[in-house]
């Protein structure tokens, strides 16, 4: 059985005090949840502070980007062992808004992933298509390229510390989402990939999360399908009440 890994990304979003009202909510009304990670990704201003706020609980702080390097002439940057000071576990790497808007390539994401295992913290692996990518049949071939390149070099015991997301492009902050068919298609393909890359075993224990538009009202029915072990959450993880549903999905 794999742990299922909830996490929201809060994006370009929410001050300091917003951040703080909305994970001390989260903190009372998930607190008896003892069989699930629940993360969430403030922005870089909120990190320390709302990681103060959840020490002790069962809910820990995602940062959305790094840098692969831990300190230098990097202006404007972040080093994962500076995210670990500020009380970082985890970090979003590869979402498509970086490869999009930042131009961030698949080495560049690799570098990134490499930098995190040396630290100790679990990298999100973001991974997905463009509607124009899976429309011209070339979908799988995508995904093949992301998941080797993006995770080329670490062996299984490194595994342990990447989740792997995956976003179809057409279905981030779009309200549409991947149908329980689609996003388990795909799953149960990106698992095949870390199989051949990484074996069996690993393959099986990695988590393999969704994300793109998930909402209370269709978060069951991707849960429910075999290959889908949580959700990465853009839009509705802004609201308490949507992400509480969210993260209490329902186990059929
Ligand atoms: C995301 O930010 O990774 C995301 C999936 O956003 P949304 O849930 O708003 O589509």
């Amino acid at each position: 059985m794999r742990r299922p890994f909830i996490a929201g990304n809060w994006k370009l979003h929410k001050t300091v005090a917003e951040a703080l009202e909305l994970v001390n909510t989260l903190k009372a009304e998930l607190a008896d949840i003892d069989d699930a990670d629940i993360v969430v990704a403030p922005v870089f201003t909120a990190l320390g502070r709302v990681a103060e706020a959840l020490a002790g609980s069962n809910i820990t702080v995602a940062a959305q980007n790094c840098y692969p390097a831990n300190s230098g002439a990097f202006t404007g940057e972040v080093s994962p062992p500076l995210l670990k000071d500020a009380g970082c576990r985890h970090v979003i790497v590869g979402h498509s808004e970086r490869r999009q808007i930042f131009g961030e390539t698949d080495p560049f994401i690799n570098a990134k992933v490499k930098a995190l295992m040396a630290e100790g913290l679990t990298a999100i692996f973001c991974i997905g298509e463009t509607l124009e990518e899976r429309e011209s049949g070339r979908m799988f071939d995508i995904l093949r390229r992301q998941v080797s390149e993006g995770l080329r070099d670490l062996d299984a015991a490194a595994m342990a510390g990447v989740v792997v997301a995956y976003e179809p492009v057409w279905a981030i902050g779009t309200g549409k989402t991947a149908s329980d068919e689609q996003a388990q298609e795909a799953h149960a393909f990106i698992r095949g990939l870390l199989q051949g890359q990484f074996g069996e075993k690993t393959a099986e224990k990695t988590r393999i999360i969704y994300g793109g538009s998930v909402k209370p009202d269709n978060v069951d029915g991707l849960m429910a399908r075999p290959d889908i072990d949580g959700t990465l959450v853009g839009g509705a993880s802004l609201k308490a009440v949507d992400f509480v549903r969210i993260a209490r999905f329902r186990r059929s």
